[in-house]
């Protein structure tokens, strides 16, 4: 299990600010940016079931169903 660090929404640390916002926009409809765990810009592609985002050193994510 990878560690969330880093707001996915908006790049900045977790424990930085208030990411309420953020998390409210990720659970409408926005796939995440960034890597929860090392901030990196992930690929994202909207697919027809959601969205799927890749981090180039942890992987695919894909949106919850
Ligand atoms: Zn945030
Ligand atoms: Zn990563």
């Amino acid at each position: 299990m990878i560690a969330l660090v880093y707001c996915s929404f908006c790049g900045k640390e977790e424990a930085d600010g208030d990411h309420a916002v953020c998390r409210q926009r990720l659970s409408v409809i926005d796939p995440p940016r960034y890597c929860p765990a090392c901030a990196r810009r992930m690929v994202v592609q909207v697919t027809p079931d959601g969205w799927t985002a890749r981090c180039s050193r942890h992987g695919e994510t894909a949106s919850a169903r």
